[in-house]
């Protein structure tokens, strides 16, 4: 029998989510703490709603280093920390975790996990770009705020709850000198509308397995290839929206860039070294589509 890597000294790190079954962070955070020679396990915990303050004490009682927070407590362990960063307190929920001795530090990986992705990726920075954002939810938040603090000239928002959208036009014009734009579903289907935009980026659900035929409601006719059509979404590796995009010639990027980024942003504040990127890729590729 192989000899196992937990022993008396093991870190704990995890996730706190609900459901968690199928998130790929154990997968990936397991194999950078053995690439970097870390004695460290991670696991993923599902926790009810109404259990997410325990669990957050409980956790700190039991020393664990670090965790992230995914659907549906992102906003709901605020109240449980003992600090927050800027990232954090400018999109209102936390995905990261980080121990210290008077209780976890909040921190949002997230936005800068998306930039960082599609700079490495795509050679592409926020600075100067009109964006146009679909959703205004969670993600929506982080990502766009992110934007916005890099650079961006223009960020248009387009989202199913128009109030919604409009709500975080307004935090992104307070924060920032980003101009903003709130845009109905209707004005989403017209072709003008996307001359104004360099990239396109889908923040909403919609298209995620089981549902992969779901799309947001873009005018596929009017993307070109300047356009850069970006998917939050991971499952499936590419969506309906970046298929039609492509075979209409725009440039893509699916959500597997920022997902392992905001981990290797929250991986290197809980141990102070940089999991190495070049070969998770794959194997989260392979792990995916087996
Ligand atoms: P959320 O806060 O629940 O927001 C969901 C968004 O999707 C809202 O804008 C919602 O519109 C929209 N939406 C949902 N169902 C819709 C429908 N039937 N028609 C039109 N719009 C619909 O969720 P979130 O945390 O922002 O996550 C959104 C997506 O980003 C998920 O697919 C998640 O997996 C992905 N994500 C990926 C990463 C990554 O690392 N790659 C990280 C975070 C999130 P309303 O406001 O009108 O309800």
């Amino acid at each position: 029998m192989a000899e196992s890597r937990i022993d008396a000294k093991t870190k704990v790190f995890g996730l706190l989510g609900n459901p968690v079954g199928h998130s790929m962070s154990p997968f990936m955070h397991n194999i950078f703490l053995e690439q970097c020679g870390i004695n460290g396990a991670y696991m993923a915990f599902a926790v009810e709603k109404e259990n997410i303050g325990a669990a957050v004490r409980g956790m700190h009682a039991l020393g664990i280093q670090g965790a992230n927070v995914t659907i549906p407590h992102k906003e709901a362990v605020i109240p449980y920390l003992c600090g927050m960063s800027k990232a954090a307190q400018a999109c209102g929920a936390v995905n990261t975790l980080i121990y210290t001795p008077e209780g976890y530090y909040g921190d949002n990986t997230d936005g800068a996990g998306l930039l960082a992705a599609l700079e490495a990726k795509n050679g592409w920075k926020a600075e100067g770009q009109n964006i146009l954002i679909l959703g205004a939810g969670g993600a929506a938040k982080g990502v766009s705020v992110a934007m916005a603090l890099q650079g961006a000239a223009k960020i248009g928002i387009a989202n199913r709850t128009a109030e919604k959208a409009e709500l975080l036009a307004k935090q992104i014009a307070e924060l920032s000198d980003t101009r903003t734009d709130v845009i109905s579903m209707q004005e989403l289907q017209k072709p003008e509308v996307y001359q104004e935009y360099s990239t396109i980026v889908n923040t909403t659900s919609l298209g995620m397995a089981p549902k992969v035929d779901d799309m947001v409601p873009v005018c596929i006719d009017a993307l070109q290839p300047h356009h850069l059509v970006v998917d939050l979404i991971y499952n499936p590796l590419e969506t309906k929206l970046l298929r039609l995009a492509r075979e209409q010639g725009a440039q893509t990027a699916s959500g597997l860039g920022m997902f392992i980024y905001q981990g290797v942003l929250a991986f290197e504040k809980w141990n102070g070294v940089r999991p190495d990127t070049a070969s998770i890729e794959e194997q989260l590729i392979q792990r995916l589509t087996r």
